[in-house]
């Protein structure tokens, strides 16, 4: 059995770390403690971290320019593998991923993390996933039987709706709560109703589902915190109304698309509001603009906000949390799954995490190209 030897390990959850070795069993963290026996791996000098966990990714987001459908499935493999070498090991697909991509890393046809899927993301007419152009109407670049049509109007079609992704393999139900950035600027925002976002939830927790909100203002992130929304993701314009409702959700800020816009302030503003009402914060990149923008990145931006521990706990055990995965992954303990990171040096800076990235294991295998070195 292998015992990686020497390093200090992190603890999320106190922020602390300690001396002491871990030894893997399987795909599973068998014990950790002092002068354990087995196959020594050195990693005296570093900093062993619980794999990184991704709450929004779009590992498959459609491309801008007029490509065959493959191209946009294809783009997506060195993604995949490049998030596993820089130790992200589990990750949440918040739209454009169908169930073939989890059937194919499982089937070790392709390498990545372990990938949750909403395939889609749900709203009504005119609303966040309604493809519509003037000159064309309803256009959709990229649905297939795979990654079924995401309108609905009305509770019972939220509910029809919520059945289609199920029925195609989705692990998660994402719904867009507000418009897009653009459509909420520009005063076009159409949001479901509070009857359809509660059938929305009700029909996910009926099929065993959590739901995932896509929300800019505040008015729709109370909509959709108290419809039971498990997750708000962005909340760029949060007020106290927002902060108070999100009591039983998580916020998942995904500061790293508009960090360099007019709203980056803003949305720290937002981020500050929700910790100091006691809202839970769990990490997600977005993963959309190209060059890919991973939680590397994003950690590096909730660090300057949050600092490094709670950064680095809302992409680990917080993250778990989040995604019911709390008894599996997400930190270093006795039975929970070897996803583990080796960071060179001691300390919690998440400054260049790419760049120090030694060693990645991800269900207690070694993962061959950390960091694409
Ligand atoms: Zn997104």
């Amino acid at each position: 059995m292998t015992v990686l030897a020497g390093a200090l390990v992190f603890d999320p959850e106190t922020g602390e770390t300690a001396r002491a070795d871990v030894r893997l069993d399987g795909d599973r963290i068998a014990e950790v403690g002092a002068g354990l026996d087995g196959e020594r791996v050195d990693c005296s000098g570093g900093l062993l971290i619980p794999g990184l966990i991704d709450c929004h990714v779009h590992v498959a987001f459609p491309r801008p320019e007029p490509l065959p459908r493959s191209a946009r499935i294809l783009e997506a493999v060195p993604v995949l593998r490049g998030l596993l070498a820089r130790g992200i090991t589990t990750v949440r697909d918040a739209w454009g991923a169908d169930a073939g991509f989890r059937h194919a890393l499982r089937a070790g046809w392709i390498t990545g993390p372990d990938l949750l899927l909403s395939l889609r993301q749900l709203g009504p007419t005119g609303g966040l996933g309604d493809s519509w152009e003037p000159p064309a109407g309803a256009v959709d670049h990229y649905g297939d039987p795979s990654l079924p049509d995401p309108l609905f109007d009305g509770p019972d079609a939220a509910r029809a709706a919520v059945r289609r992704m199920v029925r195609a393999g989705a692990d998660w139900i994402k719904v867009g709560a507000s418009g897009a950035m653009r459509a909420v600027r520009s005063g076009a925002d159409v949001r479901p109703t509070d009857d359809e976002l509660a059938a929305l939830v009700d029909e996910a927790r009926r099929c065993g589902r959590d739901v995932l909100a896509h929300a800019h203002t505040s008015a729709a992130v109370v909509s959709a915190a108290r419809a039971g929304a498990r997750s708000i993701e962005h909340g760029t314009f949060l007020d106290d109304s927002a902060v108070t409702a999100m009591a039983d959700a998580w916020y998942v800020p995904t500061l790293s698309p508009i960090s360099d816009s007019e709203h980056a302030e803003t949305h720290r503003r937002s981020l500050r509001l929700a910790v100091e009402a006691g809202v839970r914060i769990a990490a997600g990149s977005d993963l959309a603009p190209r060059p890919h923008v991973d939680l590397t990145t994003e950690l590096r931006l909730l660090a300057a906000v949050l600092g490094e521990v709670a950064a680095l706990k809302a992409a680990t055990s917080e993250a778990a949390r989040l995604l019911r995965l709390d008894d599996d992954r997400g930190r270093i303990e006795p039975g929970l799954r070897a996803d583990l990171v080796l960071l060179d040096g001691a300390e919690l800076d998440v400054t260049d995490l790419p760049g120090r990235i030694r060693a990645v294991w991800h269900d207690g295998n070694r993962v061959t190209d950390p960091a694409g070195k």
